[in-house]
């Protein structure tokens, strides 16, 4: 008999509406589990109710205790994967963290719903029956942790929220699910290449990375507030390939100055940052040529994620780049 670790956080797959309309967190991974109607399966599930609270709420330190509960489990109850229900809005973040720091090599999936147990046409069930499906399937040994939802199996990498309601709302924008869970056979049809691997370092909770997104007129403000509260990294959320307006070039030069590292990606979603094509005040060659740390083809939340998980392991400079930038490179 398989044993699989269920872990819920809440989300819209623990909530139901109350008498008032609204939809909150009201069920436990034992009442998700009911709905999901598991019993002609042969397996034994291990609950672990962490959390009840909707996504928004969860701190990258929430994630770490995930890895660390879901590696105890395996320790000590010897499980063969696990499941992990969240809420939408930033599970492709949990997804991804766990991802890049998870030290194990059983399925581990992450899934949630776009549509609660009280509605009709809700994804609960169908989500949680493909999800344990997918954690008790030795094809899905080795892939990374895994984001299961409307039937896709998509890896923890490239996993992005695409919709506000569709059930589909999962994609790998560039290169596409590797596997889908069709009539509740598991079918893996290829194997994601580029992988991370951190430890998690000891002042991990204490890295405060931010975020500054571009945009027509865009200044150099949000920079000197950074600055000023001395925060770790920054993140720019650049458009086109890795480009920023002439005002914030100055932003830009001053965090350099005070030592913080800056990590550039595209708020375009598809594709990989251009590296010395052009030659404007702003440009990718300009940045980059100014130290600014190319950032592969992750979303700018993700980038905020591995830029903390190196910066708590202490790594230089030089060391960041190259994590950044090793595939960049890769012919
Ligand atoms: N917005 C809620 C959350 O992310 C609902 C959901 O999408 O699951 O928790």
């Amino acid at each position: 008999m398989k044993k699989i670790a269920f872990l819920s956080t809440g989300g819209t797959i623990a909530m139901q509406e109350e008498a008032s309309g609204l939809a909150t967190n009201q069920l436990t991974s034992k009442d998700l589990l009911a709905k999901a109607n598991l019993h002609d399966q042969e397996i034994e599930f291990l609950e672990i109710d962490y959390k009840n609270i909707a996504s928004p709420h969860v701190l990258p330190v929430n994630v770490i205790e995930i890895k660390e509960l879901i590696e105890e489990a395996y320790r000590v109850h010897g499980i063969d994967g696990a499941v992990i229900t969240h809420g939408t809005d930033t599970l492709q973040e949990t997804a991804y963290l766990l991802d890049i720091t998870m030290d194990l090599d059983i399925p581990v999936v992450v899934t949630g719903a776009q549509r609660n147990s009280s509605l009709p046409s809700s994804d609960v069930a169908a989500n949680i029956i493909d999800s344990v499906l997918v954690a008790a399937s030795p094809a899905a040994k080795g892939l990374g942790v895994l984001v299961v939802f409307a039937s896709d199996i998509i890896p923890g990498r490239e996993a992005v929220k695409t919709h506000t309601s569709r059930v589909d709302t999962f994609k790998a924008p560039e290169f596409g699910p590797i596997g889908t869970v069709s009539n509740n056979r598991v079918i893996i049809q290829r194997k994601p290449l580029l992988r991370d691997h951190y430890h998690v370092g000891k002042d991990f909770a204490k890295q405060d990375v931010c975020i500054i997104p571009t945009y027509q007129g865009q200044d150099a403000r949000p920079f000197y507030h950074a600055i000023q509260d001395q925060v770790s990294g920054i993140i720019i959320e650049g458009v086109g390939a890795g480009h920023v307006t002439e005002r914030m070039v100055e932003g830009v030069e001053a965090a350099l100055e005070a030592g913080i590292v800056l990590v550039i990606g595209s708020r375009v979603g598809h594709g990989r940052l251009f590296e010395s094509t052009y030659g404007y005040y702003g440009s990718e060659s300009h940045l980059r040529q100014l130290g600014v740390i190319l950032g592969e083809d992750l979303s700018a939340d993700k980038l905020r994620l591995k830029l903390m998980v190196l910066l708590s392991n202490q790594l230089s400079y030089e060391q960041i780049r190259e994590e950044f930038e090793k595939d960049h490179y890769r012919s």
